[in-house]
């Protein structure tokens, strides 16, 4: 159930059925830390003084449902920016989803050990940012976590717990360092035999940071992109005042709490948005590459931040690490620039921890 409605913009959803598994944003962070892959963002227009068009509609893509508002000074502007978002949320689908056998990942997952593939910019440009938040986040972020996905979705389907065996046959396979990738000629490399990409946990909020840099070069002032609860927000509403964006609640129907943004990005992981059971146990599609088994702490992480991709991605990162593990990372000099609210405990003693900067992203 989208949260629309004549005061709020959207709401953060139990997201994704099945899907893409896989995410721009920081198109300027990542024109200034690589030098390879896009360098074909468009700059924004400024929005023109006086009365702007609102063209809004939803549509399914990448296995979830999509809106997309956009304002524009004339409503055939608004409504072609509309169009271009959907148009490169379709592009990441089609170049990066691994559900699709000949898109640019499902055939990095069938290279033999030592084989390349050149890739799209947009691929390389998300490849690249999803490698910075493995190795940033010490390896809990994981692009090559496909195996293990698979494996815990075959459990579910099968009712039982994966053997031994089966998790360290599947382990070894796992490692983002088995991942090249050389952004100079955009030549993807998998190091070992068995290795697969994954990049569900990054692409949907990457497909969001393109769709609004679509939107802006089309002529939007302002505009929101939500697939499937990941937002993405670029100007002020109509009435100037910022977007306004729910969060669920983990535990129970209706909102938790509502959040103000503009020219940022929200995104929600957790165990509440899709899992597998297990003799009545919740297994999240989630998994820890430094255990081999699905997360269970945090049912539900929010992260702020500039840019969709950085939002989808830390999201799931702080998904993996514990609370105190998040709270340590974040601590760090050099810590990604991110605002999070944990939401831990249970239904009938909820936690929520958030960093010192998330209050100031909450409506009054
Ligand atoms: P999200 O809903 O953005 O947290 O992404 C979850 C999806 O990311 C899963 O469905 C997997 O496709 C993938 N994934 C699962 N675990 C990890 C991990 N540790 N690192 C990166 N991607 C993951
Ligand atoms: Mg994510």
């Amino acid at each position: 159930m989208p949260l629309t409605g004549d005061q709020r913009d959207f709401g953060t959803r139990a997201a994704a059925r099945r899907g893409l598994s896989l995410g721009l944003a920081a198109l300027l962070l990542l024109a200034a830390t690589l030098s390879g892959c896009d360098r074909s963002v468009s700059t924004s227009q400024p929005a023109p003084a006086g009365e702007l068009h609102r063209v809004k509609y939803s549509r399914e893509v990448m296995g979830t449902l999509a809106a997309v508002t956009a304002l524009a000074a004339d409503e055939a502007t608004a409504r072609a920016a509309v169009e271009a978002a959907y148009a490169r949320l379709a592009d990441v689908n089609r170049l990066m989803s691994d559900y699709v056998a000949d898109s640019e990942i499902g055939r990095i997952n069938q290279l033999p050990a030592g084989g390349s593939l050149v890739v799209s910019p947009e691929t390389c440009t998300c490849l690249a940012q999803a490698l910075s938040v493995a190795e940033r986040s010490g390896g809990a972020f994981d692009v090559t976590c496909r195996p293990l996905v698979s494996l815990w979705k075959q459990a579910g389907r099968q009712q039982r717990l994966p053997t031994d065996a089966e998790l360290a046959e599947v382990r070894r396979r796992v490692g983002w360092q088995q991942v090249r990738l050389d952004p100079e000629t955009r030549t993807v490399t998998i190091a070992a035999a068995g290795v697969q990409v994954d990049l569900g946990g990054i692409a949907k909020g990457f497909a969001l940071d393109l769709a609004a840099a679509a939107m802006r070069s089309a002529g939007a002032a302002s505009g929101l992109v939500d697939v499937g609860g990941d937002i993405v927000t670029f100007g002020p509403r109509a009435d100037g005042t910022q977007w306004r964006i729910g969060v669920r609640h983990p535990f129970r129907d209706g909102l938790l709490t509502e959040l103000l943004l503009t020219d940022a990005a929200v995104a929600t992981s957790g165990l509440q948005q899709r899992f597998h059971e297990i003799d009545g146990q919740r297994y999240s599609h989630i998994v820890d590459p430094r255990t081999g088994w699905p997360v269970r702490e945090a049912p539900s992480v929010t992260v702020v931040a500039a840019a969709g991709a950085t939002a989808d991605a830390w999201a799931t990162v702080f998904s993996v690490l514990t609370v105190a593990e998040g709270q340590a990372l974040l601590a760090e000099p050099d810590a990604p620039p991110v605002e999070v609210m944990w939401i831990t405990g249970d239904r009938s003693a909820p936690v929520i921890d958030q960093t010192s900067g998330f209050g100031r992203h909450i409506a009054p």
